[in-house]
């Protein structure tokens, strides 16, 4: 099989929850696909993934920051490491590099950080 599976990043214009609350909102979302047509069922609001369809309902739009190749193991990892801020080079100035471009991460969360 020749098919290479993607592990991207969305960031969103503005965050949705309660920005005071630690962990309780987000303004990023990693996931996967096979084909590039996900995005747009993103951008559709059509892709039965709740916190995407939260910002779709709120009009927040998105931009495709970060991508590589990648399955499902990979974007598990990506997601227990958390910090997507810091690699997010909309957000971050010198974003980390961590697994979007290494095997490793940067470095493991702190406890109680997300
Ligand atoms: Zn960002």
């Amino acid at each position: 099989m020749s098919r290479t599976r993607w592990v991207y990043m969305l960031h969103y214009d503005k965050p949705i929850g309660d920005t005071g609350r630690p962990g309780m909102w987000a303004q990023h979302y990693v996931g996967s696909f096979w084909t590039p047509q996900r995005i747009e069922h993103h951008r559709a609001g059509t892709s039965d993934v709740s916190i995407v369809t939260a910002f779709h309902a709120q009009g927040i739009a998105f931009t495709l920051v970060l991508l590589r190749p990648g399955g499902k193991q990979l974007e598990r990892r990506i997601k227990q490491n958390g910090h997507f801020k810091n690699y997010c080079p909309v957000c971050t100035r010198a974003p980390w590099q961590g697994l979007w471009v290494n095997d490793t991460p940067r470095r493991k969360p702190p406890k109680g950080e997300q």
